[in-house]
């Protein structure tokens, strides 16, 4: 399949990866929108999380968990931001599962 983010989670595209598992993927943000950015993917290619369901959620799950160790490596200590853009209207531009992290600069809400 001709997946930008597959690509990234075998190595085939070089990033800056954060972290690595048999599941999940951390890399920086190419274009980032904060002082940190970072993108954790699951390595199967799920579309979004529109696509989550019975049988993969624990994949998703794990990206959670992949999220809150970074934040503690990171000593994020003051807050972060999870979001995933899902779908065309919210602005998903890769069609692979990813959740942004974003921290250390003020964030507004409701999100524009
Ligand atoms: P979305 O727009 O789908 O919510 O998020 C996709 C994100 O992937 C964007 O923030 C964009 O900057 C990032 N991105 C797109 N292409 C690449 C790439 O080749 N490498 C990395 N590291 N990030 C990318
Ligand atoms: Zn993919």
């Amino acid at each position: 399949m001709d997946c930008l983010f597959c690509k990234i989670a075998s190595g085939e595209i070089p990033s800056e990866k954060l972290y690595e598992d048999e599941i999940a993927v951390a890399f920086k943000d190419i274009n980032p929108t904060a002082p940190v950015h970072f993108l954790v993917i699951p390595k199967r290619h799920i579309e979004s999380c529109a696509e989550i369901n019975a049988e993969n959620s624990s994949v998703a799950g794990h990206c959670f968990e992949v999220i809150a160790r970074l934040a503690k490596e990171l000593k994020l200590e003051k807050g972060f931001r999870v979001v995933s853009n899902t779908g065309e209207q919210a602005g998903q531009s890769v069609p692979h599962l990813h959740f942004h992290v974003l921290a250390n600069r003020e964030f507004g809400w409701p999100a524009g």
